[in-house]
């Protein structure tokens, strides 16, 4: 297949009869540690994937957004009033209008747009095909109207497309991670002050890579599941009398705990305060140069989701537990649980092998072969 940007160039072409005026990209996302820490006012740390969506723009005249998808093999139009009201443009296009509206909201004049997506981020599969596909296209606009609009500014009106257009009730980490990562770092995100820090993570010259294992494992009543562990984390939050969990440190989690009644609440809570603290561990491992060493703190991580938060699949913690037995330096899942992908820490020429052990632990579960690939962190929206 021809590349992401050329193919968005030629689909415009397609499409519209002429060349763009320039192309977008984003990329999709995995968070290398930190999970459901983001509506706990903590703290995260992804990184950006060598996977894109590109769009391919030019301005039109007057306020209209006309916008075609490979993937969707669709072209949608629509113009200011159904823009205006969240909830008119349904599907995928949701995710575009939802920029725009976002984008009048605030005030801004969005040019009216023509635009060819291309992506190479699988979609559902827990890596942010959703924040690629806002970021690319809130890029595209910003440039094109010539926005007043930095890019620390950029993710929170994403998000608020996603969450008040989309309907997703997401945090900042997605966004931000699209939008404001940069080449072989990861971006240490504090999601109470949205300040962001990055951080090196040179996996290349550690002799190490990241294997991205997509476990292909359907999302099982994860939204009910979502909402579940939230209302556990404020449960505990209110009971021990702090604003957020982000609030009680590791020194204080026995106190804490002791404080719970409720075993399960106990459990969340645990993971969430124990998970900050590995957060923190790992940036100070990053910034030290010490990548190696954070492998054990992936495993951790994800022994935490598995018995704490009760979050994995057994395809995920079969991942896991086959990549660690051929060699990975650590493994966890990564995104928000019931499916998605896993991460393994390996050494730069044991990638293969470990893929393989992970392919052959499917196949004796009687699991659908799982996708993989390796990865080095990558920039930001460009
Ligand atoms: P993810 O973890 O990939 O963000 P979501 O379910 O949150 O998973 O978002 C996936 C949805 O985003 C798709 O179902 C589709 O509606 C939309 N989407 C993402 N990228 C594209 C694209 N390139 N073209 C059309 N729709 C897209």
């Amino acid at each position: 297949m021809t590349d992401v940007a050329d193919r968005a160039t030629a689909g415009f072409r397609r499409e519209f009869g002429a060349p763009p005026a320039g192309q977008w990209a984003a990329p999709g996302r995995v968070n290398l540690i930190g999970e459901h820490t983001d509506y706990n006012d903590g703290f995260v740390l992804p990184f950006a994937l060598p996977l894109r969506t590109v769009a391919a723009a030019d301005r039109q005249e007057g306020a209209r957004w006309t916008v075609w998808s490979e993937l969707s093999g669709e072209t949608i139009d629509f113009g200011a009033d159904e823009v205006d009201e969240p909830g008119r443009v349904a599907g995928w296009g949701a995710y575009v209008a939802g920029v725009v509206w976002a984008l009048r909201e605030a005030g801004h004049d969005v040019p009216g747009a023509r635009l060819a997506i291309t992506s190479d981020v699988p979609l559902g599969a827990g890596l942010s095909s959703s924040a690629a596909l806002e970021a690319a296209v809130l890029t595209a606009l910003v440039d094109l109207g010539g926005l007043d609009l930095p890019a620390e500014r950029q993710p929170r009106l994403a998000q608020r497309a996603e969450n008040h257009y989309v309907g997703a009730p997401t945090g900042i980490m997605d966004q931000s991670a699209s939008i404001r990562c940069r080449d072989g770092h990861a971006l240490f995100l504090d999601c109470r002050s949205e300040g962001v820090e990055h951080i090196p993570f040179d996996l290349r010259g550690a002799g190490l890579a990241m294997l991205v294992v997509d476990s292909h494992a359907p999302h099982r009543h994860a939204d009910g599941e979502y909402a579940a562990r939230r209302k556990s984390c404020e449960a505990g939050a209110e009971r021990l009398g702090v604003p957020a969990l982000r609030d009680v440190t590791v020194d204080q989690l026995d106190t804490a705990l002791a404080r719970l009644d409720d075993p399960e609440t106990r459990r969340r809570v645990r993971h969430v305060v124990t998970e900050d603290q590995r957060v923190l561990d790992t940036v100070a491992l990053l910034r030290a140069g010490r990548v190696r060493e954070i492998g054990p703190l992936l495993t951790a991580s994800h022994v935490s989701m598995r018995d704490d938060f009760e979050i994995t699949v057994p395809e995920i913690d079969t991942a896991v537990e086959a990549a660690l037995a051929a060699g990975a330096l650590g493994a966890r899942m990564t995104g928000g649980g019931f499916g998605g992908c896993v991460l393994a820490l390996v050494e730069a020429d044991a990638a293969d092998p470990v893929a393989d052990a992970v392919t052959a632990a499917y196949a004796e579960q009687g699991f659908r072969a799982p996708d993989h690939l390796t990865v080095l962190p990558a920039p930001g929206a460009v």
